[in-house]
């Protein structure tokens, strides 16, 4: 008996190169730069910048990585606070923990599934209360949709605390017409090789502010001082983008905004077939923003539709289709066990309803529409199926 499908596999988001990609790569062999560091650095965040309407981007060899200094540069240590999105992939608050500090976790509110503007202020006003401000506050943009924006730099800027926008799931994105990742003090991408443009892995920290991103290369390269021997008077880290890696960024930066329109795409088709569905309610995308869809999300409301998204993300899994649960909220975590969380109202926990209820659908902007009808008609069968039963 065959209990997988013997179709092709469809991935949940696959890299997808544009065949650009060896131009650059050959002219960094060409010219011997195998180096980290090199002319295609310079360049990527020269571009980067440019596109996202920064000052200045500095490459380096992950998203988590930039977050890591991003957080070294505002100073955070052993018995600070840093507040965070709960609805966040792991490498989001990582770096809090790798300074020794201790994060505290915020909830989504449901327009955007992002930061919620009123847990915030209640988790500010308890930690004016107790004299003990965060040192940054790590705003997540989930799955492209922009948080918030002006609500929460609003509130951060009243307690005068920074912002550092973890734009890695939404370079491309855009909100009130600005890039989303260019909000923050530090905005953060990241080119891992399931995000909207990868470089296999890699990230970027970007900000307005020069004179950090100076000090964020001299320590993504060990902190080395000006002398003519190797001197360090401070502790830093390897963390610098290599030169081959940073063409495959340049060429994969030229066609982003294609890649954003194909997403958007898939995710009208998804919508467009399944919304007809009572009890499918699709990841909203608020007013004046712009979302570069990078995954497809929805919820399943399992009194309407019969199913669990678990039961559903069985059904994928056996029609070889990865897809995937929303990302369990970081205060759920073993990790972050007892760590302090604000819900978005006393009776509300908006994240832990989307990781009960929710799911990502494959959503690669290299997937062909046969293969989204794949996955349409396979969730489709399900809920009809289900249907059935319950008539
Ligand atoms: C991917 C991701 C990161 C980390 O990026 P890496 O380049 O994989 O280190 C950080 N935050 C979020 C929300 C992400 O999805």
């Amino acid at each position: 008996m065959q209990l997988i499908s013997d179709k092709k596999r469809i991935y949940l988001s696959a890299p997808h190169m544009s065949g650009l990609e060896q131009k650059y790569v050959a002219n960094a062999f060409d010219s011997n730069w195998i180096a980290p560091l090199g002319p295609h650095v310079d360049a990527f965040e020269k571009e980067l910048a440019s596109y996202t309407g920064v000052n200045d981007a500095a490459a380096v060899n992950s998203g988590t990585s930039a977050i890591h200094l991003a957080l070294r540069l505002l100073d955070v240590h052993e018995g600070d606070t840093v507040f965070c999105s709960s609805l966040t992939f792991i490498a989001s608050a990582n770096p809090i923990n790798y300074l020794g500090a201790t994060p505290v976790f915020i909830d989504s509110e449901p327009e955007t599934w992002n930061m919620s503007p009123q847990a915030l202020l209640q988790a500010l006003h308890e930690a004016v209360h107790q004299g003990s401000l965060p040192k940054a506050v790590i705003v997540v943009n989930l799955y492209g949709q922009s948080a918030k924006m002006d609500e929460l730099i609003a509130l951060c800027q009243l307690f005068k605390v920074p912002v550092i926008e973890d734009a890695a799931e939404s370079l491309g994105s855009t909100y009130k017409g600005k890039a989303s990742g260019s909000f923050g003090r530090f905005g953060v991408y990241s080119f891992n090789g399931n995000k909207i443009i990868t470089t296999s892995g890699g990230g970027m920290l970007v900000s307005n502010d020069i004179e950090s991103l100076k000090q964020a290369r001299f320590l993504a390269t060990q902190a080395r001082d000006q002398a003519p021997h190797y001197q360090h008077s401070q502790m830093g880290y390897n963390y610098r983008m290599s030169n081959v890696l940073a063409g495959i960024g340049r060429a994969q930066l030229e066609v982003l905004e294609e890649r954003v329109q194909a997403r958007r795409a898939i995710f009208n088709r998804y919508h467009h077939a399944l919304s007809p569905f009572p009890g499918i309610q699709f990841m909203p995308e608020l007013k004046d923003t712009r979302s570069n869809r990078w995954l497809t999300a929805l919820t399943l409301e399992e009194k309407v539709t019969g199913i669990s998204s678990q039961v559903l993300l069985e059904a994928l899994a056996e029609d070889n289709i990865e897809a995937r649960p929303i990302w369990k909220p970081l205060h759920t975590q073993p990790l972050f066990e007892g760590a302090k969380y604000y819900p978005h109202s006393d009776n509300e926990s908006i994240s832990e309803q989307l990781f009960a209820t929710g799911l990502c659908l494959p959503s690669g902007s290299g997937m062909t529409e046969e293969e989204q009808m794949r996955v349409i008609e396979c969730i489709q069968s399900v809920l009809i199926q289900e249907k059935s039963i319950t008539a």
